[in-house]
């Protein structure tokens, strides 16, 4: 252990918190992070889920220090592995990564600081892991700890699945001495699931820390028309502020900044089309100035930490609650209140789900891409608290409304379902879950076509006039995303079971409500290039 020889007779916690003050140059853990490091000290291994922003990688990197032998980092992102080597390096840490873009030389000499003991932490690829030269090599090395960054990318019901993190299962069997640690920021109850069973993570501890930012404003508005001269209208509302504009093309990027400047208001647009020496100039403005508003895609983001940004705001809306939160939670880090605003409209999703239907991609995957993006608009354009069903969404239970999001202060009309709700919900619980959403809504219109004698003797067959197929689809959307309908798997083939039992009683009962969103103005003027 290099870092702190001195601390090798120390109890290992102790170690620990004095490690994090030293190295890190934190007072104290925070969160989570004390718990999932003490599990990792103490040789065993865990699932750690910890919102972004919440210190996850320390969670691997101190229970690397303090244990004897090498820390393995298991990461997807060749930049972000550079990221995180280059500022552990800078801190004194013993690090190093072996990745396609190191030459031979470096490769050599990290592994000649392996085999001498001093290293402390190796950042890899999964696939520059599983060689199988690779393990052997490794299974001769003395091992502290396998970290799985981004563990969700091992599930196909995860927002970034990678083929190649499956055969990060065979670690359990090939050094079942070591304890595995697996992280992420985002997983819903399936995801997780999934992580435990791939990773052969069930028998061990998970560690899933509240998705709640009290600190966040949300609130999400249909577009009326292009976003720009709305986007223009929010931000000269909110003056002298720092705050990030998302929009969905580079295009748009460029037209928003210039429109904002126009105004009178500093914007800069940021997108990975420009040169990577402008880009890293606006970062840095925008990073130093007290009040800058930069316009940007996806591509700004990543290992971007400014403290005072007061506003998230959307010009187009991302492809799902993931990309959601992780992009409003750029906003407040410094614990004082901030906005996300999201602007969308029904052209964006039918872009969206256009744009997945394109892609180079297995079914599978399109299906998780599609219903993510679905829960996603189900959750814009939904009646319930917002900050509640993110957190929902994570997987936390008996989530209260936050109190200040636009839904709770009831800004919005809505048409009370509860009626078509229970139709909904007896249907599934006739059909026993064998449907998916297509054939459950047949089942309600009743259509004739395929249809067993059985079913169509049954008496929630055709109980559904009242509402179009596309109503139905929105409104099982919605009982999806309110837990009341949860959608299975079943090998790429969802069916559609009936959800938390104490929910669906009380929709049965009358005692809770399900309303949907009026429908606005159908006509919407939205182009994309
Ligand atoms: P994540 O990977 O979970 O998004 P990071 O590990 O990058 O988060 O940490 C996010 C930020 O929080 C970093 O700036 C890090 O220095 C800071 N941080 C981590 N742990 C602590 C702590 N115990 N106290 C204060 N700041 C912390
Ligand atoms: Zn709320």
């Amino acid at each position: 252990m290099s870092a702190a020889p001195d601390l090798l007779r120390t109890p290992p916690m102790e170690a620990a918190r004095e490690i994090l003050r030293r190295v890190f140059g934190h007072k104290d853990f925070r969160g989570l992070q004390g718990d999932v490091i003490a599990e990792a000290l103490a040789g065993r291994s865990a699932l750690a889920v910890l919102p972004t922003g919440g210190g996850k990688s320390v969670c691997y990197q101190i229970p690397s220090l303090v244990r004897p032998g090498l820390g393995l980092v298991v990461s997807p992102l060749i930049a972000l592995m550079a990221d995180q080597v280059a500022g552990l390096q800078q801190s004194g840490v013993a690090a190093a990564r072996m990745d396609s873009n190191v030459d031979p030389q470096t490769k050599a000499e990290t592994w000649r600081r392996i085999e001498a003991g001093e290293l402390d932490l190796l950042y890899i690829s999964p696939e520059g892991l599983m060689q199988p030269w690779m393990l052997d090599r490794l299974k001769r090395t003395p091992l502290a700890l396998i970290a799985i960054d981004e563990a969700h990318c091992v599930s196909q019901w995860g927002h970034d699945f990678r083929p190649e993190y499956r055969m990060l299962g065979k670690l359990a069997e090939l050094f079942p001495d070591v304890p595995r640690l697996a992280v992420t920021a985002t997983a819903d109850n399936r995801t997780r699931d999934d992580i435990r069973a791939e990773l052969k993570l069930e028998d061990s501890a998970e560690f899933v820390a509240s998705f709640a930012r009290p600190e966040l404003i949300l609130s999400a508005e249909r577009k009326k028309g292009g976003a720009q001269k709305r986007v223009v209208e929010l931000v000269t509302a909110r003056p002298n502020r720092s705050g990030v504009v998302y929009a969905g093309s580079r295009d748009g990027t460029e037209k928003i900044a210039e429109a904002l400047r126009q105004a009178g208001v500093p914007a800069l647009a940021y997108h990975a089309g420009l040169e990577r020496r402008l880009r890293e100039e606006r970062l840095e403005q925008f990073l130093e100035a007290d009040e800058a508003v930069m316009v940007a895609t996806i591509a700004f983001g990543m290992g971007v930490d400014k403290p005072d940004v007061r506003f998230v705001i959307h010009a187009d809306p991302p492809a799902s609650i993931e990309a959601y939160w992780q992009e409003i939670g750029r906003a407040g880090r410094d614990g004082e209140p901030a906005e996300g605003i999201t602007l969308y409209g029904s052209a964006d999703m039918a872009w969206a789900l256009r744009r997945i239907g394109e892609r180079d991609v297995d079914d599978g995957v399109k299906q998780v891409q599609t219903r993510k993006l679905r829960q996603l608009y189900a959750l814009l354009d939904g009646t319930g608290c917002r900050a509640a069903a993110v957190r929902r969404y994570f997987g936390e239970e008996a989530v209260k409304p936050c109190g200040q999001c636009d839904l709770c202060l009831g800004e919005v009309e809505t048409t009370d379902m509860t009626v078509a709700a229970q139709k909904a919900l007896s249907a599934v619980h006739r059909l026993g879950g064998r449907f998916g959403r297509g054939r459950l809504i047949d089942h309600l219109l009743g259509k004739t076509k395929d249809v067993s004698d059985h079913e169509a003797g049954l008496p929630t067959f055709g109980i559904g006039g009242e509402l179009s197929a596309v109503g139905w689809r929105d409104l099982i959307e919605q009982l999806l995303f309110e837990g009341l309908l949860r959608e299975d798997p079943n090998d790429g083939r969802p069916l559609i079971m009936l959800g938390e039992a104490d929910g669906v009683r009380g929709v049965y009962r009358g005692e809770r409500q399900v309303s949907v969103r009026t429908q606005a103005e159908p006509a919407e003027t939205v182009r994309r290039p």
